[in-house]
């Protein structure tokens, strides 16, 4: 507590002490976290990085809060959450763009453009670093397809570095490694496209989303990956999974993938409901699901 106390005297401005994980998560549920901070530039990271290194406190890194879900019984530690380092820039068909910068914005800047590539992945509701933590994709693209590199900070040494695609390992929602980095920005490369029919897929894409998912109720989207030849959402409602509750978290009626916060949700809710799936479609199908989100903290 007392480190807690000394990193929040040392960066009044950008940290906040004791917010709960509710408000900077899409699950809108979670316990306390000791100490968040919003640092809004490149070096407020670096700084606010060194001290926390030298204090020897424990930290994670926060962008949109679209694919977490935080334990009831919060985090004693860091939160560095990235949405105020939120800058962009455009040049020819590429696009730089900040870790916080929300993807779907830069979605709808591309397409506005008439930059083609990324607009089947609009209205995911992250930022730029999540989705390229997350490699996140949808209906056939996916972040790296248009990713040229990114700059980040090395956590061990803190140094600057520059991560090209050709020298990184990535598949379906997945990056090699990418957790030895602060993602500080990313650049993107465009093909030439038509912005008229760029925003009418997006905005196909959009009602498409709106039609299936569950998207009046919290979550955190699709909780499992895709197995291989088959749809996780499939599976489940093929359980009869669908409408299945424990507390106030329920597998969604609308698409079988979404876990949702349906009534006042605990994580442990949340987090009891995706093993009891898990468990129920590996005893019917001999398919173990594997999670695509994130759990921080004690389940
Ligand atoms: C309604 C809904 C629909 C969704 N649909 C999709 C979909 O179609 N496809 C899809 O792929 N995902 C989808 N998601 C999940 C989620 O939006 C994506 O995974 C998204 O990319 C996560 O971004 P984020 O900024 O919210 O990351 P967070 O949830 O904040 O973090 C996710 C991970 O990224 C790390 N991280 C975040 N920023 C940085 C950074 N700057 N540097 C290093 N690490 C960082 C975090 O530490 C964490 O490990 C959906 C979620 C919701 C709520």
């Amino acid at each position: 507590m007392e480190k807690i106390k000394s990193l929040k005297k040392t960066f009044p401005e950008i940290c906040i002490e004791n917010i709960s994980a509710a408000a900077l998560t899409t699950y809108k549920t979670g316990g306390n976290i000791s100490l968040a901070a919003f640092p809004k530039s490149e070096v407020e990271v670096l700084n606010i990085l060194k001290e926390i290194k030298s204090l020897d406190v424990k930290f994670y890194i926060l962008g949109a809060g679209s694919n977490v879900l935080i334990s009831d019984k919060g985090f004693d530690g860091v939160l560095i959450v990235t949405d105020k380092i939120d800058k962009i820039e455009f040049s020819g068909l590429k696009i730089k763009a900040e870790s916080g910068f929300l993807w779907d914005k830069l979605c709808e800047e591309s397409c506005v453009r008439g930059f083609a590539g990324l607009e089947k992945t609009s209205y995911i509701p992250g930022s730029v670093g999540g989705a390229v933590r997350m490699n996140a994709g949808a209906f056939g693209q996916e972040t790296f397809d248009c990713l040229d590199y990114f700059e980040a900070l090395e956590l061990e040494t803190l140094r600057k570095v520059k991560i090209e695609k050709k020298n990184i390992n990535y598949g379906y929602r997945f990056v090699e490694a990418v957790e030895k980095y602060f993602i500080i920005s990313a650049c993107f490369s465009f093909n030439k496209g038509d912005s008229k029919g760029l925003n009418l897929t997006r905005n196909e894409i959009i009602t498409k989303r709106k039609e299936k998912q569950p998207l009046d109720y919290p979550s955190a989207g699709s909780v499992f990956k895709r197995p291989p030849g088959d749809y996780a959402s499939r599976l489940i409602d093929s359980c009869g999974l669908k409408g299945l509750r424990i507390g106030g978290a329920k597998v969604s009626e609308k698409h079988a993938g979404f876990v949702i916060n349906y009534e006042n949700a605990a994580a442990s809710d949340i987090y009891a409901l995706i093993q009891k799936v898990k468990k129920e479609v590996f005893e019917k199908t001999g398919i173990m699901l594997c999670e695509e989100q994130i759990f921080l903290g004690e389940f």
